[in-house]
């Protein structure tokens, strides 16, 4: 069985010093192939020389949590790498770009209208030079979506892409699928109280769903520690997610939809390369 993890921040500082070890218990694990989206365009040469290096995929963009942190230059650096990097095989598509309604310090009129415009703009880019894109949604859906649909209306389609770590309303989930785009799963559809998100993934057309880690972050139940748990043991901490984790969290939405193990491999890998095409050439010959 061959796994696509879709989503996982490689060049996250929880994974310093242990990469080649996250990547080996990966592939060990049947992790062929990991996508590493950019958040910020300084991480933009840590995640193509990671790709690079051990065999994987990226992806640049802004996210909009880093909007703080990235300079009004952003777009540019954005427009300025897909350019120079348009040739590289290993630059699968934009992102991570989109819009969070849901953290407190991103919610006031200023901040959300700097997202937007982040977003819109990144969208635009991504839309001109026929990438897919790479979304990060939470609580903002119908705005994303709203940008989406006007560039669909422009004529030429969209590239498609993967909505990640989706958990919004079945409706919402149908307006992107409609539009071509993916949904990723990961480790919060392992969690039983997660009943919207399970529902998705279990009602959703096969054809839409991927996949993913988000790797290190959204652990799956079994590394996840209450703060109950964490005030009685101190040494329990929340365990680090990481790619190996792929296979189990698949266990979760081959039971939803009543698969098996090697169909839902198959099936998740398909629409992996169905999102994003790059991938194609990139998989090891036995997996595809
Ligand atoms: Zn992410």
């Amino acid at each position: 069985m061959r796994w696509v993890d879709t989503h996982c921040h490689l060049d996250a500082p929880e994974f310093a010093g242990d990469v080649d070890g996250v990547v080996g218990r990966a592939r060990a694990a049947g992790v062929c192939m990991q996508v590493l989206p950019a958040v910020v365009p300084d991480h933009f040469a840590a995640v193509q020389q990671l790709a690079h290096q051990h065999g994987l995929a990226y992806a640049l963009g802004t996210h909009p949590l880093w909007l703080r942190q990235a300079s009004d230059q952003a777009v540019q650096a954005l427009a300025d790498a897909l350019v120079a990097h348009a040739a590289d095989p290993r630059l699968v598509a934009v992102g991570e770009i989109g819009l969070d309604h849901f953290v407190p310090a991103l919610q006031s009129p200023e901040a959300r209208a700097a997202q937007e415009t982040l977003y819109a703009e990144q969208l635009r880019l991504a839309h001109a030079g026929g990438w897919p894109v790479i979304l990060h949604v939470r609580r903002s859906a119908d705005t994303l979506l709203k940008h989406l649909r006007r560039l669909h209306a422009q004529g030429r389609g969209l590239a498609g892409g993967i909505a990640h770590a989706f958990n919004g309303s079945e409706q919402q989930a149908m307006a992107l699928v409609d539009l071509g785009l993916k949904l990723g799963f990961g480790g919060a559809m392992t969690f039983d109280r997660a009943l919207q998100i399970r529902r998705l993934a279990q009602s959703l057309p096969a054809e839409a769903l991927v996949l993913e880690t988000d790797a290190p972050d959204i652990p799956p139940h079994w590394l996840y520690r209450t703060a109950e748990q964490r005030a009685n043991h101190p040494e329990a901490t929340t365990g680090r997610n990481e790619p190996a984790e792929l296979p189990r969290i698949a266990h979760t939405l081959a039971g939803l939809r009543g698969w098996s193990l090697e169909e839902t491999a198959a099936r998740t890998t398909a629409n992996a390369l169905a999102a994003l095409p790059r991938l194609a050439a990139l998989m090891p010959a036995s997996a595809v």
